[in-house]
């Protein structure tokens, strides 16, 4: 099978127990050689300063790329263009740029509506200095008006300066195979990476993928509900999947992968071993 790159996500911990966990998923990660890490951001600002130190860490600790994520909904462009300034002093050189979504119980989308907007933003203050990746939605953004509009979004984040997507997850590859025809469609030439959510645990991926509008099929749901509680299995079932997803999708010509890995390094480990990938 075609050697893919891959890039790995984490979220900043809030716990000691989290940070610890961290740490062991990113060791053990990093011996993939993996082409960048990424951690996510609280929209709105919550985790701002974790997810800095987050990537700082995994950075000084493994001297393997990372990158923030950086959201615009909530902020005003001087306090984004501080940010941006402060990743530029510490050496950051690559961003993940999204709109975010509004915490519950906050008001106000900010001066930047939308993450094209955050995209044209970035490059009008620094140039050149980052690599940007984007969201894209093979399944559609829950808030599109139509699936055409959200592809006609993702190619305007594209010609507003962004070097390349970065999908939500899913498990049906023909949905993420018509998005780039429709990307191509438009002129798009930048990579679309496909996301990649490992399968392993139930509750919590119903919970996500209810949340953020990926489907999960009823031949996955009713597999993983039967297993109950045996988490072996579970587990089994999960990188099986997940495994055959990935093949699928580097024979139709994904140029990486990009995993969602909770902070948990065995389930994406298996899959990229299992597809020959890393070291
Ligand atoms: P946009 O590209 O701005 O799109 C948002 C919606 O607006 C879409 O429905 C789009 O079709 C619509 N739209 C765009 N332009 C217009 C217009 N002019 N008129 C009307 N509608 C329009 N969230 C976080 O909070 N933190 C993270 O770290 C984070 N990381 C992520 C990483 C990846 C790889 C992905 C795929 C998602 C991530 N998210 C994260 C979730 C993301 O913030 C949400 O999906 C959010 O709702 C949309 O962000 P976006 O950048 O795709 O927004």
């Amino acid at each position: 099978m075609t050697k893919v790159p891959v890039s790995f996500e984490f979220f900043p911990p809030r716990t000691p127990a989290g940070v610890t966990k961290l740490k062991d998923a990113r060791s053990a990660l990093a011996r993939l050689r993996p082409e960048f890490f990424s951690v996510t951001f609280g929209a709105g600002g919550s985790t701002q300063d974790l997810t800095l130190e987050t990537v700082l860490e995994s950075r000084d600790e493994t001297h393997i790329d990372s990158a923030p994520h950086i959201s615009c909904i909530g902020f005003d462009r001087e306090r984004l263009s501080a940010v941006l300034h402060r990743y530029q002093e510490v050496g950051i050189e690559r961003l993940v740029a999204l709109r975010g979504d509004l915490p519950s119980g906050m008001t106000g989308f900010g001066e930047l509506r939308y993450a094209r907007d955050l995209v044209q933003f970035i490059r009008e203050q620094t140039g050149d200095a980052f690599t940007i990746h984007v969201a894209g939605y093979p399944e559609t953004h829950p808030q599109a008006r139509s699936a055409n509009d959200d592809i006609d979004n993702f190619a305007s984040k594209i010609s507003a300066g962004a070097n390349s997507g970065i999908t939500q997850y899913f498990y049906n590859p023909d949905a993420y195979f018509r998005f780039v025809e429709a990307c191509d469609a438009r002129g798009v030439n930048a990579p679309i990476v496909p996301g990649i959510m490992p399968i392993t645990n139930y509750t919590q991926l119903k919970r996500f993928s209810d949340m953020c509008g990926a489907e999960l099929p009823r031949w996955i749901e009713t597999r993983l509900r039967d297993f109950g509680d045996d988490i072996e299995s579970i587990r089994a079932f999960g990188i099986d999947v997940t495994t055959r997803l990935c093949e699928s999708l580097v024979n139709g010509g994904a140029p990486a992968f990009h995993f969602y890995t909770m902070n948990q390094h065995q389930a994406s480990i298996a899959v990229c071993e299992n597809l020959g990938l890393g070291q």
